[in-house]
C-alpha cells in the first residue's frame, strides 16, 4: 500500500460537520475513524512508524481525543502515558501553562511528577489548528525537562500554520493528512 492510499483511507474515514461548535467552523470528527477498526489501526501505525524500536519514555496526550490516540501510541511504543488536561481535572499537584484563545485565555495542566528530566516524549493530539494548545503542552513538558522528540497529529489545517509554533520550540511535527480552510 502506498502513503497516498493511507491518506485516502483516513480522509474517507473522517466526518466533517459544518458549523459545529459554532458557525463557520468545519468540525473534523474523528469518531468515525476511531469506529473503523482498519482506519484506527492504520492511523496509529502511521503515527508511531518513525519511532518504532526507539526508546520513548512517555507519550503525552492532549485532552480529550489525544487520550484515545496517545494511549494506543504509548502501547505500541511500550511507553508510559501522560494526560495533559484542562484545568481542574487532575487529582494530584499540577503544573500549568496558560495560552491564548480567540477570546481570552485557557489553561492546561499535568501532574508535577509525570515527567522526569531527560525523558524522551512524544506529544499526540487528533488535529492541529492554530497550534496554541499543542504549543502550551510542549512548553509545559519542556519546562519539566522533557526532550520532546515529536508532536504528532492525524490532521493538519495548514491554512492556520499551527505547525510553525511547534517547530519554533525545536519540536518536529508529524501530521498524516491535511484539510483546506479552518
Ligand atoms: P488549536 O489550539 O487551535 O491548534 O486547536 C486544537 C484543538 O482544538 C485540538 O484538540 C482539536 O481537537 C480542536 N480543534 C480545533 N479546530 C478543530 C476542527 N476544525 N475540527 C475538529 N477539532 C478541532
Amino acid at each position: 500500500m502506498t502513503e497516498t492510499s493511507i491518506q485516502d483511507e483516513l480522509l474517507a474515514a473522517i466526518r466533517t460537520i459544518p458549523d459545529y461548535p459554532k458557525e463557520g467552523i468545519l468540525f473534523r470528527d474523528i469518531t468515525t475513524l476511531l469506529g473503523n477498526a482498519r482506519a484506527f489501526r492504520r492511523a496509529v501505525d502511521a503515527l508511531v512508524q518513525p519511532w518504532a524500536g526507539s526508546k520513548i519514555e512517555q507519550v503525552a496526550g492532549i485532552e480529550a481525543r489525544g487520550f484515545i490516540l496517545g494511549g494506543a501510541v504509548a502501547h505500541q511504543l511500550s511507553a508510559g502515558f501522560v494526560p495533559i488536561r484542562k484545568k481542574g481535572k487532575l487529582p494530584f499537584e499540577t503544573v500549568q501553562m496558560t495560552y491564548s484563545l480567540e477570546y481570552g485565555t485557557d489553561e492546561i495542566e499535568m501532574h508535577k511528577d509525570a515527567i522526569r528530566p531527560g525523558d524522551k516524549v512524544i506529544v499526540v493530539d487528533d488535529l492541529i489548528a492554530t497550534g496554541g494548545t499543542a504549543e502550551a503542552a510542549c512548553k509545559l513538558l519542556q519546562e519539566q525537562g522533557a526532550e520532546i522528540v515529536a508532536a504528532c497529529f492525524i490532521i493538519d489545517l495548514p491554512a492556520l500554520n499551527g505547525r510553525s509554533k511547534i517547530e519554533a520550540l525545536d519540536v518536529p511535527v508529524r501530521t498524516l493528512l491535511e484539510f483546506p480552510g479552518h
